[in-house]
C-alpha cells in the first residue's frame, strides 16, 4: 500500500518569484521524512506540489517511479491532513470520514468497513454520530487524520498538524501519528518547525531554506554534524 516519492529538480515560481529553486529528493517506502525550516521557506508550496494542489513549474514529482505532475489531486492516492481540520462543519464525524470514499463510488459496506477501522485506530468509535463543533480540537485533528486513512493512501502529507493543539495534546497526537507510522508502514512527508516533533518522528529530516535544501540526514547525523550554522540552529546539538 506505501509508496515511494521522488522530487527531480522540481522549482515552483509565483509570477517571477522563484520560491522553490530545485529540489531533488528520495523517500523510501514507508520512510517518515520532516520537512524543517523557517516560515516562508517553501515547506508548504513543496508539500502542495506533491498533493497536486499547485501546479509545478519545471521538475517531476515521482510516485512508485510513475510522473504524477498530471494527475488531478483526488486520483494521486496521496492524502493531506492540514493545520486547519479542514472539516465540513455540518457533516457528522462518519460523514465527514467517508466523504471521499463516496465521492469515488464505494458502496456503503465498504465506507462503513473503512471508518470502523480508522475510527477504531484513533479511538473515534464513540464519536462517529457528532458534529465537529461538539469535539475538542485534539478530536477533530484525529478525525482529519482518519479522513486521509480511510483513502488508503500510498503517501500521507502533513502540514504542521499540531501547531493549533495545546502542549499536552500535541505530545498525545504526535505519539498517535509514530504509533500510525508504525502500524500502517505508510510513507510519511511531515512539516514542523518543531524540533522536538522532527527529532522524534522522522527516519530522515529534510533542511530547507529559501527553497532549496540545505541538508538531509537522519536525526541524529544531522544533530551531530549539521553542515553549517544554519542547520545546527534548526537540529544541532549546542555548541
Ligand atoms: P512555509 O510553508 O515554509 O512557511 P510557503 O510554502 O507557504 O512557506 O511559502 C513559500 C514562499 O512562497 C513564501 O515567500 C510565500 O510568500 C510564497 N507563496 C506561497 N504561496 C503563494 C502564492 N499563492 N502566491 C504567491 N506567493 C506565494
Ligand atoms: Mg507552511
Amino acid at each position: 500500500m506505501s509508496g515511494s516519492l521522488e522530487l527531480r529538480g522540481v522549482a515552483k515560481a509565483f509570477g517571477k518569484t522563484e520560491v522553490i529553486k530545485g529540489v531533488d529528493l528520495s523517500v523510501d517506502e514507508g520512510e517518515f521524512c520532516v520537512f524543517v525550516g523557517p516560515s516562508g521557506c517553501g515547506k508548504s508550496t513543496l508539500l502542495r506540489m506533491i498533493a497536486g494542489l499547485e501546479d509545478v513549474t519545471t521538475g517531476d514529482v515521482m510516485l512508485d517511479g510513475v510522473r504524477i505532475n498530471d494527475v488531478a489531486p483526488a486520483k494521486r492516492e496521496i492524502a493531506m491532513v492540514f493545520q486547519t481540520y479542514a472539516l465540513y462543519p455540518h457533516l457528522t464525524v462518519r460523514d465527514n470520514m467517508g466523504l471521499a470514499l463516496k465521492q469515488a463510488g464505494e458502496s456503503r459496506a465498504r465506507i462503513d468497513q473503512s471508518i470502523a477501522v480508522a475510527s477504531n485506530m484513533l479511538a473515534l468509535g464513540d464519536y462517529l454520530e457528532r458534529r465537529p463543533a461538539e469535539l475538542s480540537g485534539g478530536q477533530r485533528q484525529r478525525v482529519a487524520i482518519g479522513r486521509a486513512i480511510v483513502r488508503t493512501p500510498k503517501l500521507f502529507l502533513f502540514d504542521e498538524p499540531l501547531s493549533n493543539l495545546d502542549a499536552a495534546l500535541r505530545v498525545a497526537t504526535r505519539i498517535e501519528i509514530a504509533r500510525l507510522h508504525r502500524e500502517l508502514g505508510a510513507t510519511m512527508v511531515y512539516v514542523t518547525h518543531d524540533q522536538i516533533e522532527a527529532m522524534t518522528l522522522a527516519d530522515k529530516i529534510v533542511v530547507l531554506r529559501g527553497g532549496r535544501i540545505e541538508q538531509v540526514g537522519a536525526p541524529m547525523e544531522l544533530y551531530n554534524n549539521p553542515a553549517n550554522t544554519f542547520v545546527a540552529g534548526f537540529i544541532g546539538s549546542p555548541q
